[in-house]
């Protein structure tokens, strides 16, 4: 569930940069991108996600969404030569006959993610071949489509940006004008963005994901992405590279960030400024003053972020610039600069940054600067907690609707709440 890569190696490489960088390798503690699979499965109900996985993988996605796994102990890992190749003819058979019974079960399935995984039997699979000699075997059925979800490779939300560029390529081409928001948004959310983006005057707006997986939007030289998430480095270059133009922006995080957002994408589409201030101004307004309780909590409170969803950058832009929180340290699991580039110009001048994690050496800055407030993995809250630290668990912000400047009260509440219970419990 949580990966273990290789030894210490931290190196302070940012003495150029700025904000200040520390960039380290070593012990980490996320989830695996198979995570992803619980809000995704949500999103595309005519979609199913198997993965292909160990006992493992099964426990963490039974116990997170109740999705059908293909997980037999009979993989063996030490088997070597004819062997080895008779297991693995073994194993693509019992795919072909899983995904065959699962399809007769389960008419309303019109696509069929395969999701690797880390143990070494699966990554001896061949999974794009799987997925094409499934594709042969059930055309018209169903389109089957692979993805690696492997905490290897990936960390809970990159499984996201790995199962949207599976769907690229089945994407039509098309020229017509049209902004495509690209990452999942709660429905509601979704539906009160695009109404807004309508009163803006954008007339077509589509989504990747689409709401069924079979409705897949066209993309071409007409089409403007919006990415509404920040771990979509992938889907981004392979949008651009079927003919999108990527709108430049910060994520719709907060007030401000949330009305640059679509701005951004209003002024893509030439629409004027005076037009987006009548619409998103008395948003703006209602939004600072939902966020003014949680404010009085967090204003002047110290903040260390751990590197776990991907959404550190913009919550710490969001938490220093609207909520008043000093950051004593902004982590990511990698920094993709180009994606970065307008948070990173918000974020307070010599913010310390550190992209990858180095478990203990990163434990050791929590210690020392012991913040009000630690945003981690799951995994980390327990023991922070009981040396005395408030914590936020990063993956509640990923399960729940904070995108827009009407969730600003809300999202600036989930962080506001740990503070105040420690208040009162500290009282009491
Ligand atoms: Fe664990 Fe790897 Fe399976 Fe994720 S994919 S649950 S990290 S074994």
């Amino acid at each position: 569930m949580t990966v273990a890569a290789s030894p210490p190696a931290a190196s302070t490489g940012g003495e150029a940069l700025e904000p200040a960088l520390i960039r380290e390798s070593g012990q980490r503690e996320v989830f695996c991108g198979l995570t992803s699979i619980v809000w995704l499965h949500r999103r595309m109900p005519d979609a199913f996600f198997l993965v292909v996985g160990s006992r493992t993988c099964a426990h963490l996605i039974q116990s997170a969404a109740g999705v059908m796994i293909f997980a037999e102990p009979r993989f063996g890992t030490a088997i070597l030569g004819e062997r080895d190749l008779a297991g693995l003819a073994d194993a693509n058979e019992e795919l072909d006959r899983l995904v065959a019974q699962l399809l007769e079960r389960r008419p309303e399935i019109r696509s069929l993610f395969l999701v690797g995984s880390c143990p070494s039997e699966v990554i001896k699979l061949d999974l794009a071949k799987a997925a094409e000699r499934l594709n042969r075997q059930h055309r018209g059925r169903v389109t089957v489509l692979n993805y690696s979800g492997s905490g290897i490779e990936t960390t809970f939300t990159q499984g996201e940006d790995g199962a949207l560029q599976a769907m690229i390529p089945l994407m039509p081409s098309g020229e017509q004008s049209q902004l495509l928001i690209a990452g999942t948004l709660a429905d509601a959310v979704e539906d009160r963005l695009m109404g807004l983006f309508h009163r803006l005057g954008i007339e077509r707006v589509v989504s990747l994901p689409p709401r069924r997986s079979s409705e897949l939007p066209a993309v071409g030289p007409g089409t403007k992405l919006l990415l509404a998430q920040p771990f979509l480095s992938g889907t981004a270059r392979a949008l651009v590279d079927r003919g999108a133009e990527l709108i430049r922006a910060p994520y719709p995080l907060g007030v401000e960030g949330s009305r640059a957002w679509m701005a951004a994408a209003a002024a893509a589409f030439g629409v004027a400024p005076a037009q987006v201030a009548q619409v998103l101004d008395p948003l703006v307004e209602r939004g600072q003053r939902a966020l003014a309780p949680h404010r009085d909590v967090l204003s002047g409170k110290r903040l260390f972020l751990l590197p776990d969803s991907q959404l550190e950058i913009p919550l710490a832009r969001f938490l220093s610039r609207e909520c008043g929180m000093e950051l004593v340290e902004v982590g990511v699991p990698y920094l993709d600069r180009q994606l970065m580039a307008e948070e990173l110009a918000l974020l307070p001048a010599g913010t310390q940054l550190s992209e990858g994690q180095h478990l203990d050496h990163q434990l050791a800055r929590v210690r020392e600067a012991r913040p009000d407030l630690v945003l981690c993995g799951l995994g980390l809250a327990n023991p922070l907690e009981a040396e005395g630290m408030a914590t936020k668990w990063s993956i509640e912000l990923v399960f729940s609707p904070i995108h827009g400047i009407d969730q600003a009260g809300d999202l600036a509440e989930l962080f506001a709440r740990p503070l105040r219970r420690r208040a009162v419990l500290s009282f009491a």
